[in-house]
């Protein structure tokens, strides 16, 4: 092993240790079934643009998407329609709300930006059926691409949140109330529940990240999964609004584009460089996973990571 990857290993290692006592905050309950989820579970994990693979903790505990998702199926509305197509949609802007606000842009009724509640499900309802292939399963496509490996949906989380949803259909309700989107966003609230369930490890979201890391080619396996300019465009998005009303102080102290989940899972990329990932179901406030916050935080201090950084 070379020394720089060993010192990606021991930084990943010695963050694991130093970060495995924190007992702030709780798995997220208001989706009943997250709160299953082991407290003290803890995974990071690094991949590399040649498509090694740097880990440490339980990376290969199975967990849901959740908020994780939304940059992938954002990525898969902008193939489909194009930045211009998405963006009359839903906005690129932050909103500096929590992830769950009941709120639309005055004027147009867009959403913020895809990366909250609203935002996201108007992308997943903006991804068509085909003739042959329904919209869950187009997605379900793209995110085990991202993955480089055949993905599944967690069945139990999956009901949990239809059971417990009311405030992402009320926010679809309110979508389709306000505005022309000429889609139903009522009807693909069921399909963001369901893409929201997916079931990845912290490996898994690790090569997502890399993937876009790696201009939509995905490092561990050559496969195509976008265009190069959709790649820029996600993490552009992620850098601005995936860490929602914090996401300005991320770019300031972390400086990776990034997105985080209420399950515990949290992405980070570097352009051209690698995917990260964290997995850690206590949360924050904010819907974030706090060890996967300050790990990640810590290991771009550590490693140079912050993209504004002048080496
Ligand atoms: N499924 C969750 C919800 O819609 C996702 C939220 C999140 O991860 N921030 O409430």
């Amino acid at each position: 092993m070379s020394s720089a990857a060993g010192a990606v290993t021991d930084a990943l290692r010695e963050l694991r240790t130093r970060f495995a006592g924190v007992r702030d905050g709780e798995p997220a309950d208001y989706i009943p079934q997250l709160a299953m989820a082991d407290p003290e579970a803890f995974g990071l994990a690094l991949i590399s643009m040649d498509g090694h693979r740097y880990s440490t903790g339980e990376v290969d505990v199975p967990f849901t998407m959740q908020s994780v998702s939304k940059p992938f199926v954002y990525a898969l509305a902008l193939c489909e329609l194009g930045l211009d197509g998405v963006s009359r949609w839903v906005n690129a802007e932050p909103s500096g709300e929590a992830y769950n606000a009941i709120s639309l842009e005055p004027g147009t009724g867009r959403p913020d930006n895809a990366m909250v509640n609203a935002g996201a499900i108007v992308t997943t309802a903006l991804v068509p059926d085909t003739a042959d292939t329904p919209r869950f399963d187009r997605i379900l496509d793209c995110l085990s691409r991202f993955a480089g490996r055949q993905l599944d949906v967690d069945e139990a989380v999956y009901a949990s949140e239809v059971a417990t949803g009311d405030r992402n259909r009320a926010l679809a309700y309110l979508i389709r109330s306000a505005g022309p989107l000429p889609v139903d966003p009522v009807g693909a609230v069921e399909t963001y529940f369901r893409q929201c369930a997916v079931r990845v490890t912290t490996l898994d979201l690790a090569a997502m990240a890399a993937t876009l890391a790696n201009g939509g080619v995905n490092p561990l396996n050559g496969d195509v999964v976008v265009e190069e300019p959709v790649a820029a465009q996600v993490l552009a998005v992620m850098a601005t609004c995936g860490m929602y009303d914090t996401s300005g102080d991320w770019l300031l102290r972390v400086g990776l584009p990034a997105k985080s989940g209420v399950s515990g899972g949290l992405i980070a990329a570097g352009p051209a460089r690698f995917g990260l990932a964290a997995y850690s179901p206590r949360l924050d406030p904010t819907g974030t996973s706090v060890r996967g916050r300050i790990a990640l935080g810590a290991l771009s201090e550590r490693l140079g990571l912050h993209l504004m950084h002048n080496p």
